[in-house]
């Protein structure tokens, strides 16, 4: 029985902010949600989103909801959130409070069956996978000052052991163009993706998408706007190149849309928002039937990017073949103690290799103490109180 709810709201002060196309970050935040039932085992999860508000969430709305109810139901709890605030939450931040309750009924669950969370989403088909490493944002340097560090730190990820990486666009057209070429023609055996974090319009989209295609890139992400649907399935017609997005949409409804319109090639649904592990496992079986791959967003601490590896540890690729592609897993390397710091075993990455943890639940354990430190606000919900 669920006995208690807790959530963190973790923050952390940039020593240098660092930006991308839309802002600037100053500050790192993350809330982490954690259960404990009557058993005394605990299980945490985590949200993505703006902390303070999803904290509200969870803490009046779905805390209260499910406290006394059996863990090992996640569906059935899911189910009970969903209906009791589909009249206003349908989609948005409280859908990521959902996301981190989900995630911490699964590492919950795991612990009580003793098992993984691969084997709770139905199994393994692979233990270990390549990374790809996503860094390579912005600072206030001249743009030609700032492509020598984003090549010099991208050389930092090549000689560490990864294949592939991930850099950012969306700055200025001259820039990205720069870039763009740039980072090819030095690393001209890696995998690489661009980000564009929604930055252009459907005109701009095209020209940079199609040096994408020129130079090799293997998938570009948020090209357009996320309200604009209709403009990412005209760009997608456009272009050869793989056009992806989804860390912003949610639930199997919102991609469900995404998929009808045929806007992208790539789904990337972010566990820690768009409904949870449990509800992207939903959001995969409809793309699968679509013929698209799932390739989630993982962003935040050690919990996001453990439940991702274990949501592709258990993919099957579509369409499949005997020598398949890699369904990479996203590893951020923007400076973030709250990912680096606070936990006592994390996700082991090898030479760019990330090996799925294989102890009960999520794999990753929480230091108290440590996380403690950064914690802003602390919320807490008990059966009977
Ligand atoms: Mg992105």
């Amino acid at each position: 029985m669920i006995e208690r709810i807790r959530t963190y709201c973790l923050e952390h002060s940039l020593d240098k902010p660092f930006g991308f196309s839309q802002w600037f970050y100053n500050k790192r935040h993350s809330l982490v949600v954690e259960i404990t039932d009557s058993s005394g085992a605990i299980g945490y999860g985590e949200c993505y989103g703006p902390a303070l508000v999803t904290q509200t969430a969870i803490d009046n709305i779905y805390a209260p909801l499910i406290i006394g109810d059996d863990p090992l139901l996640n569906e059935v709890i899911w189910q009970k959130c969903w209906k009791s605030t589909l009249d206003f939450a349908v989609s948005g931040v409280m859908m990521g409070g959902m996301s981190g309750i989900d995630m911490a009924l699964l590492d919950l669950k795991g612990k009580l069956l003793n098992v993984n969370t691969s084997t709770l989403m139905g199994g393994s088909v692979r233990t270990s996978l390549q990374g790809y490493a996503t860094g390579m944002y912005f600072d206030n340097d001249s743009d030609k000052n700032l492509i020598k560090k984003i090549i010099k730190e991208a050389e930092g990820y090549i000689d560490s052991g990864f294949k592939a990486l991930k850099i950012k666009i969306g700055k200025n057209i001259n820039f990205d163009k720069a870039l763009i070429k740039q980072i090819r023609s030095i690393f001209p055996d890696i995998k690489l993706m661009a980000d564009a974090n929604h930055a252009y319009d459907i005109n701009e989209a095209i020209i940079i998408g199609k040096l994408l295609e020129e130079n090799n890139y293997s998938w570009f992400e948020e090209p357009l706007s996320p309200t604009q649907l209709n403009l990412y399935s005209s760009l997608s017609n456009k272009l050869d190149i793989a056009v992806s997005a989804g860390e912003s949409e949610q639930t199997r409804w919102g991609f469900q849309k995404m998929l009808d319109c045929k806007a992208v090639t790539i789904i990337q649904p972010d566990m820690a928002y768009c409904g949870g592990p449990s509800e992207a496992l939903k959001i995969r079986s409809i793309a699968s039937s679509y013929g698209i791959n799932t390739i989630p967003h993982c962003w935040g601490t050690q919990l996001n990017l453990s439940c991702a590896a274990h949501f592709l540890s258990t993919s099957m690729i579509e369409p499949g073949r005997n020598e398949e592609p890699l369904l990479m897993l996203e590893v951020d390397h923007t400076p973030n103690p709250l990912r680096d710091d606070i936990f006592n075993n994390k996700v082991i990455i090898t030479k760019g290799n990330v090996q799925v943890p294989d102890e009960p639940g999520l794999g990753v354990e929480i230091n108290l103490d440590a996380m403690l430190k950064f914690c802003i606000h602390q919320t807490e919900k008990m059966n009977g109180k």
